[in-house]
């Protein structure tokens, strides 16, 4: 039998992987792609278990409707898109086109996303669209907008990193999430660079560096301002750099000046000889980069907190050049591809923006209709979860798990709870999906073909390579048969490259060009990095000559620090924070069903510090409760010497009482609109058993 190469369904590196088809059809092995560059055969626990999801007899294999009696009950495909029709037809009819919500995922294909933005604008007419990708990077996307004019999470291939001289990485833990990446970083030492790692956890990736600095969560951004501070005072600044090619420098200094290392050692508990050893290694070599992930992003001040990081590099002449640079390390499967073709609440396909004329004639041309016919931006994604039931009342969700992955999940659930109609479109009965009235079972990675566009900004093709389960339908199938339920008949072909070829005529001339990209020249050429226009290149590295803003010179924008939403009181003395562990994904919807996974990382546990311990009685492996302003979990603790004192940490991919999400803080960012998921106040309790 031959293997047909292809991508893992999870994380944002999108590693390659061969897969061999097994003799019974229905199931197909993992083997080692070594020539693609990305994970050079590499793959996690997660990548090579991924196949047993795909044969797991808890997958869905045909669609659910909800009886009288409120069970979910199995139902023809005609019975359930005619529900799913009628659902949102009759919502739109009775209370307006913006009381129809859709809700998409980051996992989701280029070629899905693109549709699922043209389906919510041209089918339903809502402008009520968003997706759980704006929990994962929205802050740093803005970030780099505001400095850069363009958000692409690394503007530079991986393969740069181990030939720079010192990596900052800010709220990373890439041994967990992403394993086969952590070499990169082990080469960059080999080689002779340093790498520093920013987190209040000693995890796995922090014991890899050379400096460790933990600050309290949430500080991140006076970290930052600190260094930048040292940066000046020390002469370090880069100021030919500063002049040629960046805009807002003394606005910036001024603000970074005010956070003299004293003060910040008070906000960030990060000593200041630490900070000065930073800063010195971090300017000493020719060049350097700054990578930053959820840490820094999810807080309600993640784009000031990026942009602190990015004028660290600006004024240290670390941007714009070869081997040096700020990126940020996306999370989901298309994080990245996702943010791009308009499944986002302000966005049209290549990265445009929904309140931009050009934009709207442009791909309303393509779409065929006319430009006044589209919505304008709607709700970000917290916030629309929370108008549900209310301002929206009817919902169709594709690729999401909110009932785990949201923050204030136990409220978010009510709302799901109240609505008047809810379709889910899943692999498997995801905990949202257990709420539905209809539920549509659809394809997984290996049953379908599609792009992709990972953390690099290259853009790679999955490949089927197994025929679906007779009861499922691709994501693709059941968009074309809403549209045609609900009188567009045209539009939303089944073909994958039929869609990915209208996408790229839709993002041609915007800044993700896609259009110079084809499914042929991604196999050519080992996926393809955007802007690609028609005939031309792709571009691996970005800014090299000038930045994408008008007149070509990033900008500085000055911040200060300012507190999370919750600090610390009497009454919640402690911060947690929330994260993940290498043997599950996200919400767990596909890792919770794979045995080996599970055996690995069965359940949630709170991790904290022994004189934290001793103070609230905790015991080791037995459960404690944690509880913030929201609610209560309760978890098994787990005391350990590689965390601050004053905080706890909890992973958040498990439902029910240990949801870490019951506790976090929708306190929104005010440019990015992302939730403050890494830091809350909480309480310690011992729990019943
Ligand atoms: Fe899959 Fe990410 Fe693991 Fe690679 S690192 S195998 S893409 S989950």
């Amino acid at each position: 039998m031959h293997t047909i190469a292809t991508h893992c369904p999870y994380c944002a590196l999108q590693c390659g992987m061969n897969l061999r088809p097994e003799a019974d059809g229905r199931s197909v092995t993992v083997e080692e792609r070594t020539g693609f560059p990305v994970n050079r055969g590499a793959l996690c626990g997660k990548g090579r278990t991924a196949p047993a999801v795909l044969s797991s007899r808890v997958r869905l294999t045909g669609p659910l409707i909800r009886s009288h009696a409120g069970r979910l009950e199995p139902a023809t495909w005609e019975e359930a898109l005619d529900a799913v029709a009628e659902g949102l037809a009759r919502t739109r009819r009775e209370d307006g086109a913006d009381a129809v919500g859709v809700f998409g995922g980051g996992g989701l294909t280029n070629e899905k996303a693109y549709s699922l933005g043209k389906f919510a604008r041209v089918v339903l007419g809502t402008s009520q669209i968003d997706y759980n990708g704006r929990f994962c990077m929205s802050s740093a996307a803005a970030a780099h907008q505001r400095a850069f004019g363009l958000d692409r999470g690394l503007p530079f291939p991986l393969e740069d990193i181990p030939r720079t001289g010192c990596v900052i990485l800010v709220g990373s833990n890439l041994a967990e999430t992403m394993p086969p990446a952590l070499r990169y970083l082990t080469e960059l030492r080999e080689n002779g660079g340093t790498l520093i790692v920013v987190d209040p956890r000693r995890t796995r990736t922090a014991e890899q560096a050379d400096l460790h600095l933990a600050p309290r969560p949430g500080t991140d951004l006076a970290l930052a301002l600190g260094l930048l501070h040292l940066v000046v005072a020390e002469g370090r600044t880069d100021e030919e750099f500063i002049a040629d090619r960046t805009t807002g420098w003394p606005e910036a200094r001024a603000a970074a000046m005010a956070h003299w290392p004293e003060l910040v050692e008070r906000i960030t508990g990060v000593p200041v000889p630490r900070l000065r050893e930073a800063v010195e290694m971090f300017c000493a070599p020719e060049s350097a980069m700054v990578l930053t992930a959820r840490g820094p992003e999810q807080q309600s001040k993640g784009t000031d907190t990026v942009g602190a990081w990015i004028n660290l590099c600006l004024a240290t002449g670390r941007a714009g050049r070869p081997l040096s640079g700020y990126g940020c390390l996306t999370g989901q499967g298309n994080g990245q591809g996702g943010r791009e073709h308009g499944q986002k609440a302000d966005q049209l396909p290549g990265y445009r923006k929904l309140d931009d004329p050009a934009a709207r004639a442009h791909v309303a041309g393509v779409w065929g209709v006319d430009p006044d016919t589209l919505p304008g931006p709607g709700r970000s994604a917290y916030e629309l979860l929370d108008a549900l039931g209310t301002d929206v009342r009817a919902l169709l969700l594709m690729g999401s798990n909110p009932v785990v992955s949201a923050p204030r999940a136990s409220h978010i659930e009510e709302r799901i709870r109240s609505l008047d109609f809810l379709a889910v479109a899943d692999v498997v009965l995801s905990e949202t999906a257990a709420l539905a009235d209809v539920v549509l079972p659809v394809t997984q990675w290996a049953e379908e073909t599609g792009t992709t566009t990972n953390l690099e900004g290259r853009v790679i093709l999955r490949r089927r390579a197994l025929t679906p389960p007779p009861g499922v339908r691709t994501d693709l199938e059941v968009m074309h048969a809403l549209a045609a339920r609900l009188g567009v008949e045209k539009g939303f072909p089944t073909d994958p490259e039929e869609v990915f070829d209208e996408l790229r005529r839709a993002s041609a001339g915007g800044p993700a060009d896609y259009s110079g990209i084809s499914y042929r020249r991604i196999a050519d050429e080992d996926g393809v990095f955007w802007p690609c226009p028609e005939g031309g290149e792709g571009a691996p590295r970005l800014f090299l000559d000038r930045f994408a803003t008008d007149d070509g010179r990033a900008r500085f924008v000055p911040v200060a620090h300012r507190d999370a939403a919750e600090v610390p009181d009497e009454e919640y003395p402690v911060l947690l924070t929330t994260g993940r562990v290498v043997s599950q994904y996200q919400s767990g919807a596909q890792t919770r069903r794979v045995d080996e996974l599970n055996a690995a990382a069965p359940a949630p546990f709170v991790e904290l510090h022994p004189r934290l311990a001793a103070r609230v009685g905790a015991v080791d492996g037995r459960s404690l409760a944690v509880v913030s302003r929201r609610g209560r979990a309760v978890a098994a603790a787990r005391i350990t010497d590689a965390i601050r004192a004053d905080t706890v940490f909890m992973p958040f991919h498990w439902p029910g009482e240990g949801r870490a999400n019951t506790l976090t803080n929708p306190a929104l960012d005010p440019v990015s609109r992302m939730p403050e998921f890494k830091v809350c106040a909480v309480r310690l309790e011992p729990a019943e058993e």
